[in-house]
């Protein structure tokens, strides 16, 4: 109870010194999750090989079967030869930080490949034998036929050795085999098929464009198109098509003149040139009137 006069002294509100207001209560705000590092479940390194020497050192260990192997301070090189060619079927060439680059028969693997993307093109993911053994299980793609070949295709050719025994005089001193491959061919596809996507799909294109030139072919060139331009075929084709309508107008203005003669009427030269005039100015008055 207050007494007059007094003051208060209870229940005060509490006072900030500067503003003289009551201060609310800071809260505090609640940390955010952050992307951690996680450790590996094992809490061991899962990265196949830490560096490239103790790559060397390993790889040294493996029995690879028609593979060379050369290894240097900066680089592990592995090739695969094989008989009758004389370019190694595979190298595979590792650098120092352990990234590996794969040419097939010295066609290098575009840089979309499957083999690259589930790697991330490092052998820090995928070990040397393991990786042997997936491009071992690929095949190799047979191309696009030679009919295709164009300016956008590419000729991939696979040198072979000699054969001193061969006594046929039409041999070529050079052997070689060859395919004819669109420039971004995969080169190596999985077993079920004989040709990547991207030389299917050339070779696909390149027909339809063959049809459609055939076709085209057997159009008539346009009175004005330009002769050095224009195939002889279609040149031909428009010299034809105007003969014919040259004889089949010289025909009607035979049919003409046979159906004019027996009912025409001899007229004076004054009277023929009457008859011109009124003729003409119709025609003009008509075409005005239209
Ligand atoms: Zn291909």
């Amino acid at each position: 109870m207050l007494v007059r006069g007094a003051l208060p002294s209870q229940n005060l509100p509490v006072r900030d010194s500067d503003a003289g207001f009551e201060k609310p209560k800071k809260v505090e705000r609640v940390a955010r999750s952050v992307v951690q590092d996680q450790p590996f479940a094992s809490g061991e390194n899962k990265f196949c090989y830490k560096n490239l020497k103790e790559l060397s050192t390993r790889v040294q260990k493996l029995v690879l079967k028609d593979w060379s192997l050369t290894v240097t301070d900066s680089q592990v090189r592995l090739r695969k030869l094989e008989v009758p060619y004389v370019i190694p079927t595979l190298d595979i060439e590792i650098d120092d930080s352990l990234g590996f680059t794969v040419r097939v028969f010295g066609w290098f693997l575009c840089e979309n490949h499957s083999i690259y993307k589930s790697t991330w093109r490092s052998l820090r993911n995928i070990t040397v034998s393991n990786l042997i053994k997936e491009i071992e299980q690929l095949a190799l793609c047979i191309g696009h036929t030679e009919s295709a070949f164009s300016g956008d295709c590419l000729r991939h050719v696979l040198p072979m050795e000699i054969d001193s025994f061969d006594q046929n005089e039409f041999s070529s001193p050079f052997p070689s085999k060859e395919y004819y491959r669109a420039k971004d061919c995969e080169i190596l596809i999985l077993g079920s098929k004989h040709n990547c996507n991207i030389c299917v799909e050339k070779e696909f294109n390149k027909q339809q464009a063959m049809k459609r030139r055939q076709a085209r072919q057997l159009v008539p060139a346009k009175p004005k198109a330009p002769v050095s331009l224009t195939s002889p075929q279609r040149i031909k084709l428009a010299l034809q098509t105007q003969r014919l309508q040259c004889k089949q107008l010289q025909s009607e203005i035979k049919q003409m003149k046979l159906e004019i003669e027996p009912q025409s009427i001899g007229v004076t030269q004054d009277l023929s040139h009457d008859l011109l005039s009124i003729i003409s100015t119709s025609g003009e008055y008509n075409l005005n009137k239209r």
